[in-house]
């Protein structure tokens, strides 16, 4: 009798599960630009699963079965962008029900849910995710349906404990949601901690080249709220292109690769940089001194993610020259692309922003970090 073997996360994502097209042998699974699915003579789908294009693609179903297996959850969805994917999860809860998210998130959504939860009959309720009280103290036992976190957040780069915001979630009789768009399924799986979904902005490391925009959710049931999850993308509209499902799965077999050395260069670099004459801080979950570096420790496996923000002497003036005088880095929002980018994130987000202007966000990618450090070196001056 053969041995079963039982195969590493890094393996089914860099083969996608081993996928072997059944009608053509392909090791590469096909682009599906069909819109519509034929049916037989006695008017029966040929395949069940395909009926119509803005429900399902034959394309999806590699990088949403790798991605299910990689964060440990029974079932995965493509989305047209990782806002769309966060909507659909926020859409799926009924008027009345109270969500509770992070002060300072992903800014764009936390703007949308803003704004979103008002007009819908929704109550948001946002706390700080560096007191780490103030979650537990914002989430309301029977009210809160939702309890949204994102780990690190994006662009503070706190931690959120996930374990003890799904039991804190739980017994108010919440659903945890987290978006590990920043830590990946490679460093951390929420599923695994008690999240009962996870979301992505599949645009940033899953893709991992900065040529598409797509999002993802997962989930740890496959209950009314999956089904209600599932049935907003259709009902949105909220699909992916076949290409772009086609490209998200091709990203997602060098995912590992890439992760691991955007985290060692990002904490080179991190290090490096700490106690430079030209920064007040560095920010980064794996620099010791910062505030969330032992919950990083504990649940993020394998490295701290490479994402950070530097803290330039000369306030706005004086990080928007840094980010002017790059060379390497190139100057553009966005993250988790194999190219580093450098941004200056107040401008991005605007007069509300809570981030600090003298703030420099940076995304890591796969180069020489010699070359990265060289660049900063140069354009601190
Ligand atoms: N979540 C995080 C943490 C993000 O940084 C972003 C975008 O930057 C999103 C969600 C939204 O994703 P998308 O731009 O794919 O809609």
């Amino acid at each position: 009798m053969s041995k079963i073997i039982r195969l590493s996360p890094e393996t089914l994502s860099a083969q996608a599960l081993h996928h072997v097209d059944a009608m053509t042998g392909a090791v590469s699974p096909g682009i599906h630009p069909s819109s519509t699915f034929v049916r037989d003579e006695n008017y029966q789908l040929i395949n069940a699963n395909h009926s119509y294009g803005r429900s399902e693609n034959p394309g999806y179903v590699v990088a949403e079965r790798v991605l299910a297996e990689l964060e440990g959850g029974p079932s995965a969805l493509l989305f047209s962008s990782g806002t769309a994917a966060a909507m659909a999860v926020v859409q799926a809860l009924k008027p009345g029900d109270r969500i509770v998210a992070p002060k300072v998130m992903y800014w764009g959504l936390r703007n949308w849910m803003i704004r979103f939860c008002d007009k819908w009959g929704l109550t948001l309720d946002l706390f700080d995710a560096a007191d780490p009280d103030a979650f537990a103290n914002t989430v309301k036992k029977g009210m809160t349906k939702l309890a949204w976190i994102e780990t690190p957040c994006n662009p503070s780069w706190d931690v959120i404990d996930i374990a003890a915001a799904a039991d804190i979630a739980h017994r108010a009789g919440a659903r945890l949601a987290v978006d590990s768009t920043v830590a990946t399924p490679v460093l951390t799986q929420p599923i695994k901690l008690g999240a009962d979904i996870v979301v992505h902005s599949a645009t940033k490391y899953l893709n991992g080249h900065c040529d598409i925009v797509a999002g993802a959710v997962v989930t740890a049931e496959e209950d009314d709220f999956w089904q209600r999850v599932r049935d907003l993308r259709t009902d949105n509209g909220a699909i992916l292109g076949s290409l772009e499902a086609f490209l998200l799965q091709r990203g997602m077999r060098t995912l590992f690769l890439r992760i691991r050395k955007a985290c060692e260069s990002a904490l080179t670099l991190a290090k490096h940089f700490e106690g430079h004459a030209g920064v007040e801080a560095v920010i980064y979950p794996g620099l010791p001194g910062h505030p969330g570096h032992e919950v990083a420790r504990r649940q993020m496996d394998g490295g701290f993610g490479g994402m950070l923000c530097i803290q330039v002497k000369g306030g706005a003036e004086g990080a928007l020259s840094v980010v002017k005088r790059c060379k390497v880095f190139t100057r553009a929002t966005s993250f988790g692309g194999v190219e580093s980018l450098i941004e200056h994130r107040y401008t991005i987000e605007g007069e509300n922003s809570p981030v600090p202007k003298n703030w420099i966000r940076v995304s890591i990618g796969i180069e020489s970090v010699d070359d990265l450090i060289a660049d900063l070196e140069q354009a601190l001056g």
